[in-house]
Protein backbone atom coordinates (compact mmCIF):
# COMPACT_ATOMS: atom_id res chain seq x y z
CA UNK A 1 0.00 0.00 0.00
CA UNK A 2 1.62 3.34 -1.06
CA UNK A 3 1.26 6.17 1.43
CA UNK A 4 -0.56 8.35 -0.81
CA UNK A 5 -3.39 5.66 -0.92
CA UNK A 6 -2.89 4.76 -4.83
CA UNK A 7 -2.83 1.20 -5.65
CA UNK A 8 0.57 -0.25 -5.71
CA UNK A 9 1.52 -3.77 -7.72
CA UNK A 10 1.01 -5.54 -4.07
CA UNK A 11 -1.79 -3.67 -3.65
CA UNK A 12 -4.61 -6.42 -3.06
CA UNK A 13 -7.11 -3.05 -4.00
CA UNK A 14 -5.44 -3.21 -7.15
CA UNK A 15 -6.87 -7.07 -7.91
CA UNK A 16 -10.26 -6.64 -6.16
CA UNK A 17 -11.16 -3.56 -8.59
CA UNK A 18 -9.37 -5.18 -11.76
CA UNK A 19 -10.86 -8.18 -11.65
CA UNK A 20 -14.68 -9.72 -10.24
CA UNK A 21 -14.39 -12.34 -8.42
CA UNK A 22 -15.31 -15.86 -10.06
CA UNK A 23 -16.38 -19.28 -8.66
CA UNK A 24 -13.82 -21.52 -10.76
CA UNK A 25 -10.46 -19.47 -10.03
CA UNK A 26 -7.68 -21.40 -10.43
CA UNK A 27 -4.82 -20.84 -7.89
CA UNK A 28 -2.28 -18.18 -8.79
CA UNK A 29 -4.77 -16.36 -11.38
CA UNK A 30 -6.01 -12.98 -10.77
CA UNK A 31 -9.52 -14.41 -9.66
CA UNK A 32 -7.83 -16.12 -6.96
CA UNK A 33 -5.89 -12.92 -6.03
CA UNK A 34 -9.59 -11.52 -6.01
CA UNK A 35 -10.99 -14.78 -3.47
CA UNK A 36 -7.82 -14.39 -0.97
CA UNK A 37 -8.94 -10.78 0.04
CA UNK A 38 -12.71 -11.12 0.30
CA UNK A 39 -13.69 -9.66 3.44
CA UNK A 40 -15.53 -13.10 5.94
CA UNK A 41 -18.95 -11.30 4.61
CA UNK A 42 -18.04 -12.58 1.34
CA UNK A 43 -17.53 -8.81 0.07
CA UNK A 44 -14.53 -8.05 -1.90
CA UNK A 45 -13.26 -4.45 -0.80
CA UNK A 46 -14.89 -1.79 -2.08
CA UNK A 47 -11.83 -0.35 -4.53
CA UNK A 48 -9.18 2.15 -2.77
CA UNK A 49 -10.28 5.78 -2.47
CA UNK A 50 -6.86 7.84 -2.11
CA UNK A 51 -5.77 8.41 1.32
CA UNK A 52 -5.36 12.30 1.48
CA UNK A 53 -1.90 12.35 1.25
CA UNK A 54 0.12 14.08 4.61
CA UNK A 55 1.11 18.01 3.61
CA UNK A 56 4.16 19.02 4.31
CA UNK A 57 5.48 15.75 6.49
CA UNK A 58 7.44 15.99 9.24
CA UNK A 59 9.02 12.27 8.79
CA UNK A 60 9.15 11.14 4.96
CA UNK A 61 9.84 7.67 5.16
CA UNK A 62 10.46 5.83 1.45
CA UNK A 63 10.95 1.49 1.18
CA UNK A 64 12.31 1.56 4.48
CA UNK A 65 13.64 -2.36 5.22
CA UNK A 66 15.30 -3.53 7.90
CA UNK A 67 17.25 -6.35 8.73
CA UNK A 68 18.28 -8.33 11.72
CA UNK A 69 20.87 -10.59 10.29
CA UNK A 70 19.42 -12.64 7.46
CA UNK A 71 15.80 -11.74 9.31
CA UNK A 72 14.58 -9.18 7.34
CA UNK A 73 12.26 -7.64 10.11
CA UNK A 74 10.54 -4.63 8.24
CA UNK A 75 9.56 -4.86 4.35
CA UNK A 76 9.97 -1.89 2.10
CA UNK A 77 7.40 0.56 4.38
CA UNK A 78 6.42 3.87 2.96
CA UNK A 79 4.83 6.05 5.58
CA UNK A 80 5.22 9.74 6.25
CA UNK A 81 4.45 11.52 9.90
CA UNK A 82 2.11 15.01 9.65
CA UNK A 83 2.59 17.41 11.93
CA UNK A 84 0.84 18.17 15.24
CA UNK A 85 -1.59 15.09 14.75
CA UNK A 86 -0.92 11.69 16.53
CA UNK A 87 -0.22 8.26 13.99
CA UNK A 88 -0.85 5.54 15.94
CA UNK A 89 1.04 2.05 14.84
CA UNK A 90 -0.42 -0.84 15.65
CA UNK A 91 -0.35 -4.46 14.95
CA UNK A 92 0.15 -7.89 16.18
CA UNK A 93 3.41 -8.43 18.55
CA UNK A 94 6.79 -8.87 16.38
CA UNK A 95 5.11 -7.01 13.26
CA UNK A 96 7.51 -4.27 13.18
CA UNK A 97 6.09 -1.35 14.59
CA UNK A 98 8.96 -1.13 16.96
CA UNK A 99 11.46 -1.45 14.46
CA UNK A 100 10.05 0.98 12.65
CA UNK A 101 9.75 3.93 15.56
CA UNK A 102 13.36 2.58 16.14
CA UNK A 103 14.16 3.88 12.75
CA UNK A 104 13.14 7.43 13.26
CA UNK A 105 15.82 8.34 15.57
CA UNK A 106 18.44 5.98 14.49
CA UNK A 107 18.07 3.58 17.52
CA UNK A 108 18.31 0.46 15.29
CA UNK A 109 22.42 1.55 14.94
CA UNK A 110 22.85 0.68 18.42
CA UNK A 111 21.68 -3.24 17.56
CA UNK A 112 24.27 -5.03 16.57
CA UNK A 113 23.65 -6.63 13.60
CA UNK A 114 20.64 -4.46 12.21
CA UNK A 115 20.89 -2.79 8.99
CA UNK A 116 18.79 -0.26 7.67
CA UNK A 117 18.17 0.27 3.90
CA UNK A 118 15.51 3.08 2.11
CA UNK A 119 14.97 6.76 2.90
CA UNK A 120 14.00 8.63 5.94
CA UNK A 121 13.90 12.46 5.46
CA UNK A 122 13.41 14.62 8.59
CA UNK A 123 12.41 18.05 7.03
CA UNK A 124 13.51 17.23 4.11
CA UNK A 125 17.11 15.95 5.66
CA UNK A 126 18.40 12.51 5.24
CA UNK A 127 18.34 11.22 8.81
CA UNK A 128 20.73 8.24 7.79
CA UNK A 129 23.22 10.28 6.10
CA UNK A 130 26.83 9.74 7.86
CA UNK A 131 27.16 13.47 8.55
CA UNK A 132 24.04 13.67 11.09
CA UNK A 133 24.70 13.38 14.36
CA UNK A 134 22.99 10.82 15.88
CA UNK A 135 23.32 12.46 19.51
CA UNK A 136 21.71 15.82 17.86
CA UNK A 137 18.77 13.91 15.87
CA UNK A 138 17.99 12.22 18.98
CA UNK A 139 17.35 15.70 20.50
CA UNK A 140 14.78 16.70 18.41
CA UNK A 141 13.12 13.12 18.41
CA UNK A 142 12.01 12.25 21.58
CA UNK A 143 11.52 9.15 22.66
CA UNK A 144 9.17 7.56 25.28
CA UNK A 145 9.26 3.90 26.15
CA UNK A 146 7.23 1.46 27.63
CA UNK A 147 8.73 1.20 30.94
CA UNK A 148 8.92 4.72 32.64
CA UNK A 149 12.78 5.18 32.75
CA UNK A 150 13.59 8.27 35.07
CA UNK A 151 17.48 8.39 35.38
CA UNK A 152 18.73 7.93 39.17
CA UNK A 153 18.73 11.58 39.94
CA UNK A 154 16.03 13.97 41.29
CA UNK A 155 12.62 15.19 39.40
CA UNK A 156 14.97 18.51 38.99
CA UNK A 157 17.68 17.05 37.33
CA UNK A 158 15.89 14.12 35.25
CA UNK A 159 14.53 17.15 33.56
CA UNK A 160 17.12 19.53 33.66
CA UNK A 161 19.08 16.50 32.16
CA UNK A 162 18.87 17.47 28.25
CA UNK A 163 18.78 21.23 28.54
CA UNK A 164 22.16 20.89 30.11
CA UNK A 165 23.73 18.53 28.10
CA UNK A 166 22.63 20.60 24.82
CA UNK A 167 23.41 23.69 26.52
CA UNK A 168 20.11 25.44 26.09
CA UNK A 169 20.48 27.51 29.32
CA UNK A 170 22.79 30.35 30.34
CA UNK A 171 21.23 30.73 33.79
CA UNK A 172 20.15 28.73 36.37
CA UNK A 173 16.88 30.86 36.65
CA UNK A 174 16.25 29.67 32.81
CA UNK A 175 17.10 26.48 33.24
CA UNK A 176 14.44 26.74 36.63
CA UNK A 177 12.19 28.24 34.07
CA UNK A 178 12.43 25.37 31.37
CA UNK A 179 12.50 22.18 34.36
CA UNK A 180 9.07 24.36 35.49
CA UNK A 181 7.30 24.85 32.06
CA UNK A 182 7.91 21.17 31.21
CA UNK A 183 6.71 19.40 34.24
CA UNK A 184 3.78 22.02 34.07
CA UNK A 185 3.09 20.85 30.14
CA UNK A 186 3.62 17.53 31.22
CA UNK A 187 0.87 17.67 33.94
CA UNK A 188 3.11 17.18 36.61
CA UNK A 189 4.12 20.35 38.51
CA UNK A 190 1.26 20.64 40.73
CA UNK A 191 2.26 17.25 42.18
CA UNK A 192 5.58 17.77 42.54
CA UNK A 193 6.72 20.91 42.98
CA UNK A 194 7.33 20.95 46.44
CA UNK A 195 9.95 17.70 45.71
CA UNK A 196 11.55 18.82 42.94
CA UNK A 197 15.05 17.38 44.81
CA UNK A 198 13.44 13.92 45.39
CA UNK A 199 14.38 11.24 43.34
CA UNK A 200 12.36 10.64 40.52
CA UNK A 201 12.24 6.89 41.15
CA UNK A 202 10.31 7.70 44.08
CA UNK A 203 7.13 8.91 42.01
CA UNK A 204 4.23 6.09 41.15
CA UNK A 205 4.60 4.16 37.81
CA UNK A 206 1.98 7.01 36.23
CA UNK A 207 4.22 9.84 37.50
CA UNK A 208 7.17 8.60 36.67
CA UNK A 209 6.11 8.34 32.86
CA UNK A 210 5.16 11.56 32.95
CA UNK A 211 7.97 13.34 34.25
CA UNK A 212 10.21 10.52 31.18
CA UNK A 213 7.53 12.96 29.21
CA UNK A 214 8.59 16.11 30.74
CA UNK A 215 12.30 15.13 30.23
CA UNK A 216 11.51 14.24 26.91
CA UNK A 217 9.92 17.65 25.92
CA UNK A 218 12.32 20.26 28.09
CA UNK A 219 14.72 19.65 24.70
CA UNK A 220 11.89 21.11 22.73
CA UNK A 221 11.61 17.92 20.32
CA UNK A 222 10.22 17.80 16.99
CA UNK A 223 8.94 14.85 17.30
CA UNK A 224 7.76 12.35 19.99
CA UNK A 225 7.66 8.68 19.40
CA UNK A 226 6.28 6.70 22.33
CA UNK A 227 6.92 2.92 22.60
CA UNK A 228 3.81 1.32 23.99
CA UNK A 229 3.56 4.07 26.73
CA UNK A 230 0.51 3.31 29.02
CA UNK A 231 1.56 -0.47 28.77
CA UNK A 232 3.00 -1.06 32.65
CA UNK A 233 -0.28 1.94 33.77
CA UNK A 234 -3.27 1.24 35.56
CA UNK A 235 -6.46 2.77 33.77
CA UNK A 236 -6.18 6.13 35.25
CA UNK A 237 -2.65 7.04 34.96
CA UNK A 238 -3.37 5.77 31.36
CA UNK A 239 -5.85 8.28 30.70
CA UNK A 240 -3.87 11.08 32.05
CA UNK A 241 -1.12 9.99 29.19
CA UNK A 242 -3.84 10.01 26.99
CA UNK A 243 -5.03 13.34 28.26
CA UNK A 244 -1.59 14.54 27.43
CA UNK A 245 -1.00 12.94 23.89
CA UNK A 246 -4.27 15.02 22.99
CA UNK A 247 -2.24 18.13 24.40
CA UNK A 248 0.88 17.95 23.23
CA UNK A 249 -0.05 17.14 19.69
CA UNK A 250 -0.85 20.93 19.26
CA UNK A 251 2.84 21.13 19.56
CA UNK A 252 4.17 18.14 18.31
CA UNK A 253 4.37 15.44 15.83
CA UNK A 254 3.87 12.61 18.33
CA UNK A 255 4.44 8.33 17.24
CA UNK A 256 2.89 5.83 19.01
CA UNK A 257 2.58 2.24 19.08
CA UNK A 258 0.13 0.52 21.04
CA UNK A 259 -1.33 -2.90 21.23
CA UNK A 260 -4.66 -1.24 22.73
CA UNK A 261 -7.15 -0.74 19.80
CA UNK A 262 -8.97 1.73 21.71
CA UNK A 263 -5.83 3.68 23.10
CA UNK A 264 -5.27 4.08 18.95
CA UNK A 265 -8.95 5.31 18.32
CA UNK A 266 -8.79 7.86 21.25
CA UNK A 267 -5.76 9.36 20.76
CA UNK A 268 -4.77 9.05 17.21
CA UNK A 269 -5.73 10.85 13.95
CA UNK A 270 -3.46 8.91 11.50
CA UNK A 271 -3.53 4.92 12.24
CA UNK A 272 -1.01 2.37 10.05
CA UNK A 273 -1.75 -1.05 10.98
CA UNK A 274 1.23 -3.46 10.04
CA UNK A 275 1.97 -7.28 9.46
CA UNK A 276 4.49 -9.48 9.41
CA UNK A 277 6.93 -6.45 8.66
CA UNK A 278 5.02 -4.89 6.09
CA UNK A 279 2.70 -1.80 6.06
CA UNK A 280 -0.93 -3.23 4.94
CA UNK A 281 -2.98 -0.20 5.21
CA UNK A 282 -2.33 3.66 6.44
CA UNK A 283 -5.39 6.13 7.04
CA UNK A 284 -7.61 8.63 8.85
CA UNK A 285 -8.42 6.59 12.49
CA UNK A 286 -11.94 6.80 11.87
CA UNK A 287 -11.59 5.37 8.38
CA UNK A 288 -9.47 2.71 9.56
CA UNK A 289 -11.15 1.68 12.43
CA UNK A 290 -14.61 1.78 10.70
CA UNK A 291 -14.29 0.92 7.32
CA UNK A 292 -10.73 -0.94 7.11
CA UNK A 293 -9.95 -1.55 3.15
CA UNK A 294 -7.58 -4.81 4.20
CA UNK A 295 -8.80 -7.74 5.06
CA UNK A 296 -6.09 -7.90 7.76
CA UNK A 297 -6.77 -5.10 8.99
CA UNK A 298 -10.15 -5.69 9.78
CA UNK A 299 -9.50 -9.27 10.80
CA UNK A 300 -7.48 -7.55 13.68
CA UNK A 301 -9.64 -4.73 14.75
CA UNK A 302 -12.43 -7.42 14.82
CA UNK A 303 -10.40 -9.52 16.92
CA UNK A 304 -10.39 -12.15 14.66
CA UNK A 305 -6.79 -12.23 13.93
CA UNK A 306 -5.13 -15.60 14.55
P1 LIG B 1 6.60 -5.28 17.32
O1 LIG B 1 7.05 -3.97 17.85
O2 LIG B 1 5.53 -5.15 16.28
O3 LIG B 1 6.20 -6.25 18.40
P2 LIG B 1 9.38 -5.69 16.66
O4 LIG B 1 9.75 -4.53 15.83
O5 LIG B 1 9.79 -5.67 18.09
O6 LIG B 1 7.82 -5.94 16.54
O7 LIG B 1 9.97 -7.01 16.02
C1 LIG B 1 9.86 -7.29 14.63
C2 LIG B 1 10.65 -8.55 14.35
O8 LIG B 1 12.03 -8.27 14.50
C3 LIG B 1 10.33 -9.69 15.28
O9 LIG B 1 10.41 -10.91 14.55
C4 LIG B 1 11.44 -9.64 16.30
O10 LIG B 1 11.72 -10.91 16.84
C5 LIG B 1 12.61 -9.12 15.48
N1 LIG B 1 13.51 -8.32 16.29
C6 LIG B 1 13.21 -7.22 16.99
N2 LIG B 1 14.30 -6.73 17.62
C7 LIG B 1 15.33 -7.56 17.30
C8 LIG B 1 16.72 -7.60 17.62
N3 LIG B 1 17.27 -6.68 18.41
N4 LIG B 1 17.45 -8.60 17.12
C9 LIG B 1 16.91 -9.54 16.31
N5 LIG B 1 15.60 -9.55 15.96
C10 LIG B 1 14.82 -8.58 16.44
Amino acid sequence: MSESGTPGPRDPQTAAAATPAGPGASPGSADAAVLRHLKPSGRVPAPAVPEPAVVDPVFSCRNVSVFYGAKEALKGVTLDVGRRQVLAMIGPSGCGKSTFLRCLNRMNDTIAGARVSGTILLDGQDIQDPSQDAAQLRARIGMVFQKPNPFPKSIYDNVAYGPRIHGMSRSRSQLDDIVCTSLQRAGLWDEVKDRLTTPGTGLSGGQQQRLCIARTIAVQPEVILMDEPCSALDPVATARIEDLIDELRESYAIVIVTHSMQQAARVSQRTAYFHLGELIEVGETDRVFTNPRHRLTEDYITGRFG
